[in-house]
């Protein structure tokens, strides 16, 4: 059967990630104290179900436990976020995913059992500053505290030659993983393969050497 997904919360970040859930198949319960969000959310959503996710009565007769995944997107309200996971852990939720407001409730949320805590403002902000340094930025992606992911629009040192000739690899120590064209990518790009005006690479790098690739793109 397909994973079925709650999302508690029905501000921008879970309206988001509810829509997107349910416009890729999947079976979305969206819960939220306020009933204006919840008439809202009834075109984006399987069910939408106006109740305090801080009542675990509440989530127990909605039968919170049976869903696989479980999105706290309580934003504001720091202390109902903490409450949320806490009891969703302790009703025994597969999985649970939490938008945290900063780095201290992220880390609460990680002590008491959140498998997964994510920063969507935060990670905007970063995406947002490396899209200044250079509007050739078009997305960052941090794969670890040392390593990220760019896409980057071919700049005219780079149109006309081969990726080998661009020398990305030798010069700044960073691998390019793919070329977008359009609407095609090519996944494994050779040596040889020659870079078009418009192309987009995805590249992959420690973070010092990819700000020297962005400050000159
Ligand atoms: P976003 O940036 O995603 O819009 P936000 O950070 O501004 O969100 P809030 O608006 O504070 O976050 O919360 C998101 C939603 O969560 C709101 O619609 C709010 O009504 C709902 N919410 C807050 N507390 C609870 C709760 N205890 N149970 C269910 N829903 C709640």
């Amino acid at each position: 059967m397909a994973k079925q997904y709650a999302v508690i919360g029905m501000g921008r970040f879970g309206t988001s990630v509810a829509s997107e859930l349910y416009e890729m198949g999947y079976e979305v319960l969206g819960i939220d104290t306020n009933e204006d969000k919840i008439q809202d959310a009834v075109d984006f959503v399987t069910h939408a179900v106006t109740a305090d996710s801080t009542d675990d009565n509440a989530l127990k007769a909605l039968g919170i436990r049976n869903f696989d995944v479980v999105v706290v997107a309580i934003g504001a309200d720091i202390q109902a976020s903490i409450l949320t996971t806490l009891i969703l852990k302790e009703l025994g939720v597969k999985k649970i995913v939490v938008k945290a407001q900063n780095e201290l409730h992220g880390k609460v949320l990680t002590k008491i059992g959140a498998d997964k805590v994510v920063y969507p403002e935060r990670d905007m902000g970063i995406r947002v500053a490396h899209n200044l340094i250079s509007p050739n930025i078009l997305d960052y992606i941090e794969l670890s505290p040392e390593y990220s992911m760019i896409e980057i629009v071919a700049n005219h040192k780079m149109v006309g030659k081969t990726l080998q000739e661009t020398d990305i690899r030798k010069k700044y120590g960073c691998t390019v993983m793919a070329i977008k064209r359009g609407e095609d990518i090519n996944i494994s790009p050779l040596a040889n393969d020659r870079i078009d005006q418009g192309d987009i690479l995805v590249v992959i790098g420690k973070n010092d050497d990819l700000q020297t690739l962005e400050e000159e793109a």
